[in-house]
């Protein structure tokens, strides 16, 4: 398949519908190294990082999309997000006995699917669904339905080694009860998911829609890209009293903040460490006077 990591929109001439198709491989098995998630996880997972780096072509500022799926069943929380930029990343919260053959309903049963938009400046946007339908796909079209009254279409799949999904969508300006709206959803309907696994996004553009008038976008490049950094990590430390953080390095040594997200370490020594107290302390002194 020659369209791996990329994201690629599909315009339909004279029809008020939208279109996503995405593919990650390598950006997919970076986001499940080193985390050795079972199966079950790593095909969920893989379809919320479709979902996500399809959703954020949608994005009309410099900002984050953020998916998350809450249950009280064998998973806790599934997490994926993708920015402006197409950085995705992902991570899972489950419980370690975790059966091998699992329904997306009894992983997050009594659950709920949480969509934030994060601006880097100005305020979020949070909406969310009960996980009441079969897969994901599923409740993502009724999150658009009950959330915007916007008809959606999404096919998702992962196979362990890759990511694939589609989305389409009505725009605002066209009712979605339209025969072209209903032409178009049956048609991709008809996409099963071992095709959108094997096929390149002409030949599935052409599988789909070789009746209908529609192009495919120039792709966008997808990456792996966790947000975390060390900056990041020393700024949450600053949070903390300085008697307390010197509490830590006389007991430990040194203070180790892990990204859950992708591994990394941020390791402070007593050194780095003092410099935080001591920032700390002369900026509360410059507050007082
Ligand atoms: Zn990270």
């Amino acid at each position: 398949m020659s369209n791996t990591d990329q994201v690629q929109r599909i315009l339909f001439d004279n029809v008020d519908v939208r279109g996503v198709v995405t593919a990650l491989q390598s950006s997919f098995q970076e986001v499940m190294a080193g985390h050795s998630y079972p199966p079950v996880i790593e095909n969920i997972l893989g379809e919320m990082l479709a979902a996500v780096t399809i959703l954020s072509t949608n994005l009309k500022f410099n900002g984050k999309l953020i998916l998350q799926a809450k249950g009280q069943g064998s998973v806790s929380t599934l997490m994926a997000e993708c920015n402006h930029r197409n950085e995705c990343r992902a991570f899972a919260q489950f419980d370690e006995g975790i059966p091998g053959q699992l329904s997306f309903k009894e992983m997050l049963d009594k659950g709920h699917l949480v969509l934030t938009i994060e601006p880097d400046v100005g305020r979020r946007y949070q909406g969310y669904v009960p996980l009441e339908q079969e897969s994901l796909a599923l409740c993502l079209e009724e999150y658009f339905q009950r959330s915007e009254q916007l008809a959606t279409k999404f096919i998702l799949a992962c196979d362990g080694q890759k990511a694939r999904g589609i989305m389409l969508q009505v725009l605002p300006a066209m009712q979605s009860g339209t025969d072209d709206w209903q032409r178009l959803a049956l048609l991709t309907q008809t996409l099963s998911a071992a095709e959108l696994l094997a096929l390149d996004n002409e030949t599935l553009l052409y599988r789909l829609f070789h009746e209908e008038q529609c192009r495919l976008f120039t792709p966008e490049q997808i990456e792996f890209k966790c947000q975390c950094s060390r900056q990041r990590s020393e700024k949450a430390l600053t949070l903390l009293d300085a008697a307390e953080l010197r509490e830590i390095i006389e007991e430990r040594g040194s203070i180790d903040m892990g990204c859950q997200i992708c591994n990394s370490n941020y390791s402070f020594d007593a050194v780095d460490v003092e410099a935080i107290c001591r920032d700390k302390e002369a900026r509360k002194s410059g507050q007082v006077q």
